[in-house]
């Protein structure tokens, strides 16, 4: 398993302000904002994108996800999970976007 920046991250080398954190994930704020909310959502265990991940992680990063969302988006928001070259994932441990605070355009790029 390679390591990654949020593998550095959850070992504490580089700070992040947690929004959430439990035994399962832990999320913070993307340091490269594409919206006013841009939150990351990432298990502990670094699984490479979310075909690796199991059920269980999954539904839990998901509904903290959404808890998250409910929460710092009132008007509505999205989550994205980037998987594989063609949809631009950029770190190779599974993670989930939560992108709101604005009106989101659809289709995205
Ligand atoms: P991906 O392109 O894999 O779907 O998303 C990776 C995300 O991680 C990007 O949105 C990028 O801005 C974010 N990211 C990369 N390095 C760091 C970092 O060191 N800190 C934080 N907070 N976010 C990062």
């Amino acid at each position: 398993m390679a390591d990654t920046i949020f593998a550095r991250i959850l070992r504490g080398e580089i700070p992040v302000s947690f929004l959430h954190q439990d035994e399962v994930c832990v999320a913070f704020p993307d340091n490269s904002p594409q919206a006013p909310i841009h939150v990351l959502v990432i298990p502990r265990q670094p699984f490479e994108d979310i075909i690796e991940a199991d059920d269980e992680t999954i539904g839990h990063v998901l509904n903290v996800a959404a808890t998250l969302g409910e929460k710092l988006c009132p008007g509505g928001f999205r989550l994205v999970t980037n998987t594989g070259r063609d949809a631009g994932q950029s770190v190779q441990h599974w993670h989930v976007h939560l992108l709101g605070g604005r009106e989101l355009s659809w289709p995205p790029g």
